[in-house]
Parts: structure tokens; sequence; C-alpha cells
């Protein structure tokens, strides 16, 4: 029998996360008046103790021990060894991955969840509400609040909460409260469903909805959380990436390659970021966010000041954006179609420490198939996009003769996104979602006036 799987024992969890803010500069979030935010202002938003975490500069943050007692029902994260998908494509390539599917939601997002939950409980908050795309994000929180009784209210972008509907009846069941977005709930809501009242959605409409239910609480016990996107989720995920080094270790391998999906950037920055400091810090490795073809942030759209969501609630981040009101198009990956992007993620592929690609959907399901054949796993569709580029790059190993060492991030399953691997296998999905540059050059009208990020270094 092949040693397919590498893991840790408990006692060997990582026991404090790592916080990239140390190591890179940023440009800060901007208020309304043009200056950078102050924690005063977003302390209707978040709990002071997470606001803290966002703007901390500490390289090592402890993880609470109330916290790793939930992450010990899935953590720590096995590795695996893909030899069944090395053979199939007949690569000299290593090919290895953190298995973050295992979550009792089936991805990386309890990471964050469990965490924030525990923040808002010890701040005294008695109800959280969020956004969901795909329901991944609103499945974990719903989750994490169960764990620490905090009430949990989740906006649903309605194209998925329509494909999806299973994805719903687990946020009930561990008693969340979903509605699909645009509602009437909330002004941002009933906004988008004036102007078209036939509007799939968006991850923007959603947290704009979500942030209004929560600042527009009167008992003052109602708090938003966002999924992705801020230093503090980044944070939190961190303990992806800090396992897998101490498992390549075990097996005296370290990656050429490591490569994640990314819609907000939290899974792919979760691997990547304690990799990242070895990178400032001189190592030679290729890092990969991949990102879908129908929602091109990094690949396409420019290093700007933009909001991160439609109703333009939050302050102005530095970040790649498509614009706040840009509408992907539906494809099947909801949890890839953000209109932004981490801060943090932006900073680093604008430096060049992260290369972003993009992949097509048609590619990314041949992958995802593939994947499910060889690995055994069947993908999330957000998965699927990473997948791809580890295919595109195993074979280039095998075509240039190179036992390159590959890592990625399995950042979930696809068992609750069957339909759109019926529309795949039954040759129903579209291959190929055609931007042409009007369409982005049109949606970035809306940060055209902003103030423009400064231009900063890491490289030691
Ligand atoms: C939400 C989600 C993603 C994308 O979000 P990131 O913040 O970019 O990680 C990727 N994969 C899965 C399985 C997800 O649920």
């Amino acid at each position: 029998m092949k040693k397919r799987q590498i893991f840790l024992n408990q006692d060997e969890m990582p026991r404090q996360w790592y916080n990239i803010l140390s190591d890179i500069k940023m440009n800060p979030p901007l208020g309304p008046n043009g200056n950078p935010v102050t924690p005063e202002q977003l302390a209707p938003v978040f709990p002071m103790n997470l606001i803290e975490q966002e703007v901390s500069t500490e390289r090592w943050i402890d993880i609470p021990e109330e916290v790793l007692d939930v992450y010990s029902i899935w953590r720590p994260a096995p590795m695996v060894r893909a030899y069944n998908l090395e053979k199939a494509l007949g690569t000299p390539a290593r090919i290895y991955f953190k298995n973050e599917s295992i979550s009792p939601p089936g991805s990386h997002k309890p990471n964050t969840a469990v965490p924030q939950a525990y923040y808002n409980k010890v701040f005294g908050i008695e109800k959280m509400t969020t956004e969901t795309g795909a329901g991944q994000w609103g499945s974990a929180l719903s989750f994490a609040c169960s764990h620490f009784g905090v009430e949990c209210k989740v906006f649903m972008v309605r194209i998925s909460f329509d494909q999806k509907p299973y994805r719903k009846t687990m946020m009930a069941a561990w008693g969340g409260n979903c509605v699909p977005s645009p509602s009437m709930d909330t002004r941002a809501g009933r906004e988008a469903l004036e102007k078209d009242p036939n509007t799939p959605g968006t991850l923007g409409i959603a947290i704009s909805e979500a942030i209004e239910a929560a600042v527009g609480d009167e008992s003052g016990k109602t708090r938003y959380s966002l999924g992705s996107v801020l230093n503090h989720v980044m944070l939190h995920q961190t303990v992806i990436g800090l396992e897998a080094r101490k498992q390549m270790e075990k097996v005296g391998e370290y990656p050429d390659i490591i490569i994640g999906c990314a819609g907000g950037g939290s899974n792919f920055a979760g691997l990547a970021f304690p990799f990242v400091l070895d990178k400032i810090n001189g190592k030679d490795i290729a890092i990969y966010p991949v990102e879908p073809a129908g929602c091109p942030t990094l690949t396409r759209a420019p290093f700007v000041y933009d909001h991160g969501d439609t109703a333009r609630y939050t302050p102005l981040l530095p970040m790649h954006s498509l614009g706040h009101a840009f509408v992907p198009p539906p494809i099947h990956s909801g949890g890839l179609r953000y209109h932004g992007m981490a801060p943090t993620v932006s900073q680093l592929v604008n430096e060049g420490i992260c290369e972003p690609r993009s992949v097509t959907q048609g590619k990314a399901y041949a992958a995802g198939v593939l994947l499910a054949r060889t690995e055994g796993i069947i993908p999330a569709p957000e998965t699927n996009h990473a997948l791809a580029a580890v295919v595109e790059e195993a074979v280039r190993a095998r075509e240039e003769g190179k036992e390159k060492v590959i890592l990625f991030n399995w950042s979930g399953h696809g068992l609750l996104d069957l339909g759109a691997y019926e529309a795949y296998l039954s040759g129903n999905l579209k291959e190929d979602i055609d931007l042409p540059d009007t369409l982005l050059t049109e949606a970035g009208e809306v940060y055209a006036g902003n103030p423009k990020p400064g231009k900063l270094s890491s490289r030691r």
C-alpha cells in the first residue's frame, strides 16, 4: 500500500495563525471622507476584537483554546499525495493537496467562521448577519454559530438559492436562517429589485443587505461577518498552510508550485501565505491564484480603490476590482463570482509575488471530472479552477521532463453542486464565457474618480 495520506497528530495542530501584515506593506482602506478608516468607524459593523485583528501587524496571533476545540472536530486536515492523478497524466511531477473538503460544511470556510463566531460571542454579540454565494459560507457560519449559541441570518445570492436548495437545508439544520438576495428586507435589496426584478443577484448586493441588516439593528447586539476578502479572514485561513508546511517537512518535500482557486482570495491565501513569507525571504516558488475567465478580477481588472459591495456601504479597499456594480455571468461557481479580491492577495499580485491565471468553465469541469475519477473526491466547482491549473502544470512538467513538486488546495467537495456536473456530463455546460474588453471598461467606470493606491514593495 502506498503512503498516500500525510497526517499530523492533533497535538501538532498550529497554535497560532500567521499574519501577513507583519511582512508586507498595505495601502489603508479609505472612509467616506477620503481618509484612512478608523477602528471606531468599523465598530457598528464588526466587534472590536476582530477589528483589532484586522489591523494588527503582529506576525503570530494565538488561536484561542475554544477555537482549537471546534477545529479539532476535523483538523488537522490530511495532506494527500495525488498518486493516481500523477499516473493518469504520466507526469514526473509530485502532486500534493490539502484536503479541506472534510470539514462538516464541506469546505475551508469554517476555518474562519469558527473564530469569527467565537470573537463575536466573547464581545457580547447575539446575532450575526452575512451573505453567501454558493451557500458554502452561509453553511459554515451557521455551523460555527451553532457552537457558540449565536443567531445567524444569511442573505443568499438568488441564482444559488434557486440552484442549490440543499444548502438552505444545511443552514437550517445548524439553526441558520437563509433568505434569497436581493430581498425586500433591506433598502439595498429593494433598490436592486426595482432596477431588475429578475436579477440573479450578486455577492455585492448580498453584502450590502447583510451590512444593512447588522448596522440597522437597534439593539446593538448584531454584527456583520464576511467570509473572505478581509485581513482577519486570510489570517484565520493560514492554519491550512501552516499545517501544510509541517506535512511537507514530514515527507522531506518543499513545493516548487502552489495553486489555489481565488474568489475573494481566502483559501488561496490560507495555503499560500506561510510560503509567501519564504518567497519574500528568497525562496524560489511559483504561486498561482486561479480565477474563472467569467469573473477575471486579478487577470483583467486593474488595482484600484473600490467598494466591496454594490450599495457602497464598505470603505474603499485597495484591490483588483471589476467594479462594484459588475454582474458576473451566471457561471456554476458561485463562490468565485465576486467583483473584488482580498487587498492582501491583490497587493501580492501587484508586486509580482503571486501570478494570477484564469481558466474557462469547460476546462475547470474537465479537470474536476478527471480528479473525481483518479483521486475519488468530487470537487467543488470553485476547486475545479485550481485543478485545471494543476493539470496544466503537471503536463508542462511532463513536457519539460522536470520533477516539480506541486501543492494545491482542495478547497471543498461538490456533493451539493451536482446540478452543474449534470450539465457538464450531458454536454450542456457553457464552455467559454467571453467577456469583451468594453464590458469590463464600462463596469470599471464606477471607480474611475477614486484615489489610486500607491506603489509599495515587500521584497527584502
Ligand atoms: C467560497 C469558496 C471558494 C472561494 O472563496 P475564497 O475566499 O477565494 O477561498 C473556493 N472554494 C470553495 C469550496 C468555496 O466554498
